[in-house]
């Protein structure tokens, strides 16, 4: 979500949240967090998926159906938590039996492989578009915000950055798909949530975002919600293999930094943690890079080799883009 939109929720609907004790976290993370139990707290999150916007009009029905619940349990691993629930509701042009039939096809596969239930949802006509509406779970006290990154911590991202955008950038090109890597399309259509590693932070990462918008929009929510700023070394940063290759350096930083649909993680460790998360990481199996630190101040600062600081010009999406 870029500035524009932040602004718009911040003055008309921030002050909706009302300060009261069974709300422990309203607007302004990847899920709000309720008090449900002693024990336990309450994760909801919901995404819309636009066509046009979101997806390209000519994406497979199964791709949508799977996307569509993927981003949705991403927020909840940027929680730290455990998907359960989720409710669909949908809005479609026209009853299509055998699109509806792929489309719900992909949002099971997804479904099955994070044990989540859809429990309720609403079909309506109009434009196509998705909403899920995600509901998980996390031991009370023990939900990762945005707002935990103190100075020192280690900044970490998981997996690979720009995959995603480059095919996207392609496919917006109307190139053919042949000439798209294939990793790239399937990193665009079936993001693949970090709900393991999520868990596995539970309890040691002191700040936790899913990388939505791209890493430099998403790491900045981090540093304005924690009161802090951070050096990220170029260097250290896993740009994916195909989008690193790229000739045009400043193309490849946009797709890496600011391109969006990575779904990965990116998150702050206190150093004192390191061993601990190496040590459960061996569970998962599944790459983390430590790209910077968290230091006093509140911007992003990008280093080169050798610690020269580089201002990288990074443009955003915007819904909306005008003043207006
Ligand atoms: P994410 O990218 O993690 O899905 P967003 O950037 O979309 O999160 O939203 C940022 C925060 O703003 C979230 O806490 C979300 O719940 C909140 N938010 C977005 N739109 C609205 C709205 N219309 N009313 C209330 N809260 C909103
Ligand atoms: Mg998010």
């Amino acid at each position: 979500m870029s500035v524009r939109e932040f602004d718009l929720i911040d003055r008309y609907f921030s002050g909706l949240t009302k300060t009261e004790k069974s709300v422990i976290c309203g607007i302004g993370d990847d899920a709000a967090v309720m008090n449900i139990s002693s024990d336990q707290e309450l994760l909801v999150s919901v995404d819309t998926l636009v066509s046009d916007i979101h997806f390209l009009s000519s994406t497979e029905a199964y791709d949508i159906g799977y996307k569509s619940l993927a981003v949705s349990l991403s927020d909840i691993a940027a929680m730290g938590g455990v998907p359960r629930w989720a409710t669909l509701a949908l809005t479609l042009p026209k009853i299509d039996a055998d699109w509806i039939q792929t489309f719900a096809e992909g949002f099971a596969q997804i479904a099955n492989e994070h044990s989540v239930t859809l429990v309720g949802g609403d079909t309506t006509k109009g434009p196509l578009s998705i909403t899920v509406q995600i509901m998980g779970t996390v031991a009370r006290g023990s939900s990762i915000k945005r707002s935990g990154a103190r100075v020192d911590d280690l900044i970490y991202v998981s997996g690979c950055l720009g995959a995603a955008a480059l095919a996207n950038e392609n496919l917006l090109a109307k190139k053919v798909d042949k000439s798209v890597p294939k990793y790239c399309i399937d990193r665009l259509h079936r993001p693949m949530p970090r709900v393991d590693l999520g868990q596995i932070l539970n309890g040691l990462a002191s700040a936790a975002i899913d990388i939505s918008d791209g890493f430099a929009a998403d790491l900045n929510h981090i540093l304005v919600a924690s009161g802090v700023a951070a050096r990220v070394d170029l260097n250290s940063l896993p740009v994916c293999e195909d989008v690193a290759v790229l000739k045009d350096e400043d193309q490849k930083w946009q797709l890496a930094l600011a391109g969006g649909d990575d779904y990965e993680l990116c998150f702050t460790l206190p150093a004192q943690h390191k061993p601990v998360l190496e040590k459960r990481l061996e569970k998962i199996n599944y790459p983390i890079s430590c790209v910077g630190t968290i230091a006093a101040g509140d911007k992003l600062h990008w280093m080169q080799k050798g610690g020269a600081e580089v201002n990288l010009d990074l443009t955003g999406f915007q819904h909306f883009p005008t003043k207006d």
